[in-house]
C-alpha cells in the first residue's frame, strides 16, 4: 500500500467562502497563539512547551472561546502538529549548524490552510465514480463542490484544506495499491517513421528505440505467400485448404503477439523510467490522410507500428504509476518546425529527416521535436494543462499530487 494526494478545486458558494476565510483565519490565529505561548513559557521557565502539552492548552482555550469550540478538534491539533513540526526543524538546523531561521509568526498571505486527521471528523468525502470530481462536506461550512480526479484510488485518509492565489484546493491522502510505479525523469517523446521512438530527457539523454522486426520485409513476405497458397486452394472443403488457412493464421497470431509484446514492455520500460511523459496529441487520421505522395508510402509503416495503440498503452500505464501525462497540442508547438535550441520556426518538409538550424543546432528531426515537447512541458505548460484536467490551478498542488518528484519540475 501507498500514501498519494489527490488534490481537488474546491468551487465554494459566497457564504461558504465566507466561511473558509474564517476558519482560516482561526487557525491562522491558534498557530501564532501557540507560538507565542511557546516562546512566553521558555522566557519565564527556560522550560519547552511541547506538542502534547499544547494540545491540552487548546482543549481549555475552546472552553473558554465560543467561536473556537465551533471548530474542529483535531484540525486544530493538526495545526499544532504544524508549529511543532516548525519547532523541530528549526533545531535540527541548528544543530547541523545551518542558518536556524525561528518559527515565524504568519501573517495572512502567509498562512496557506489547515488538515484533518481522520476521515469523517469534520470532513467528508462524496467523490464521484472513481474518485473524480464530487463534494466535500467540511464542518462549519457545508457541502462544497469540487472537481478534480484520483489517479489511483484508494481508502481515504486525511485532507488538507489550502488556500492560494484567492483559490481554494482540497488534497486529499488515500492509501491506495497503485498497480505501476513510476519513474522520476521528464522526457519527450516523438514518435516516427525511421524509429519507431525517440526520447529525450536530459541535455545529451536521447533513447531510440527502434522498429520492431515484427512486420519487416520478410515477415510480410512470409504472409503473402501463406495468404497466396489459401487461395489457391479453391476447394473451400479440401484439408489441404483447411491447413493452409491453419498455417495462415498461426502466422498472424504470432505476429499479432509479437507485436502486443513489443508494444507492452516498449510502454512499461518508458513508464518505468520517467515520471513526465511529454508527447504529440494523436491523430493517425492527420498522420495518413492527406499527407502527400511521400507520405503515402509511409502509410503502411505508421500502421504497422500502431503509435495510437502504443500512445493509448503508454498513457494508461502512465497513469497507474501516478505519473504525469503531457499532451502537447501540435498546432500550437508545432514541435517538427521550431528549433528546440533558439525557438526559430521553419517549415520543414516531411523528406527533411535532419534538423539543422542557424543557431548551431543539429540532430534529427524526432530528436528535435522530442525536445521541443520537452521543453513545453517544462516550462510549466505541463503543470497547467495537468491542472485543468484536475481543476486546480497552481503549480505545487500538482508536485503534491504527485507521489514521484520530478526533478526537473522542482528546480
Ligand atoms: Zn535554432
Amino acid at each position: 500500500m501507498e500514501l498519494r494526494k489527490i488534490t481537488y478545486r474546491m468551487y465554494p458558494g459566497t457564504s461558504q467562502t465566507e466561511k473558509l476565510d474564517e476558519l482560516l483565519g482561526l487557525h491562522r490565529r491558534v498557530y501564532n497563539t501557540a507560538l507565542e505561548e511557546r516562546i512566553r513559557v521558555y522566557g519565564e521557565s527556560k522550560k519547552s512547551l511541547g506538542f502534547a502539552a499544547q494540545c491540552k492548552e487548546i482543549t481549555v482555550w475552546r472552553k473558554q472561546c465560543e467561536v473556537l469550540a465551533t471548530v474542529n478538534a483535531q484540525s486544530l491539533q493538526v495545526t499544532l502538529k504544524r508549529l511543532d513540526l516548525a519547532y523541530a526543524s528549526f533545531f535540527r538546523r541548528v544543530k547541523a549548524g545551518e542558518t536556524a531561521g525561528f518559527p515565524r509568526f504568519k501573517a495572512v498571505q502567509r498562512f496557506s490552510g489547515w488538515g484533518y486527521k481522520t476521515h469523517g471528523d469534520g470532513w467528508r468525502l462524496h467523490a464521484g465514480d472513481k474518485m473524480r470530481h464530487g463534494h466535500v462536506r467540511l464542518s462549519g461550512v457545508g457541502m462544497v463542490k469540487l472537481r478534480g480526479q484520483a489517479r489511483t484510488p484508494g481508502i481515504v485518509k486525511t485532507a488538507e484544506v489550502q488556500h492560494k492565489d484567492g483559490r481554494w484546493y482540497l488534497s486529499v491522502t488515500v492509501e491506495c495499491e497503485p498497480r505501476r510505479t513510476g519513474g522520476t525523469e521528464a522526457m519527450g517523446m516523438d514518435w516516427g517513421l525511421e524509429t519507431f521512438a525517440t526520447v529525450c530527457s536530459g541535455e545529451n539523454d536521447t533513447l531510440s528505440v527502434p522498429n520492431p522486426r515484427f512486420l519487416d520485409k520478410p515477415q510480410r513476405q512470409k504472409i503473402k505467400v501463406l495468404k497466396q497458397a489459401v487461395s489457391r486452394k479453391t476447394n473451400k472443403r479440401s484439408n489441404n485448404r483447411r491447413k493452409a488457412v491453419a498455417l495462415l493464421s498461426a502466422e498472424s497470431r504470432r505476429v499479432a503477439n509479437r507485436r502486443k509484446d513489443f508494444l507492452h514492455k516498449t510502454s512499461a520500460k518508458l513508464v518505468n523510467q520517467y515520471g513526465l511523459i511529454a508527447t504529440e496529441q494523436l491523430s493517425i487520421k492527420n498522420m495518413t490522410a492527406n499527407g502527400g505522395e511521400y507520405k503515402k508510402g509511409l502509410n503502411r509503416s505508421i500502421l504497422d507500428t500502431a503509435p495510437s495503440t502504443f500512445l493509448n498503452l503508454l498513457k494508461t500505464k502512465a497513469e497507474e504509476a501516478g505519473s504525469l501525462w503531457v499532451e502537447v497540442p501540435t498546432r500550437q508547438v508545432k514541435p517538427s518546425q521550431t528549433c528546440h535550441r533558439c525557438g526559430s520556426q521553419r517549415k520543414k518538409l516531411l523528406s527533411e529527416r535532419k534538423h539543422q538550424c542557424d543557431c548551431g543546432a543539429s540532430c534529427s528531426r524526432d530528436e528535435n521535436a522530442a525536445r521541443v515537447m520537452l521543453n513545453w512541458a517544462l516550462s510549466g505548460n505541463a503543470t497547467g494543462q495537468e491542472l485543468s484536467e484536475a481543476g486546480s490551478g497552481c503549480r505545487l498542488a500538482v508536485q503534491n499530487r504527485e507521489t514521484p518528484l520530478i526533478a526537473a519540475l522542482a528546480a
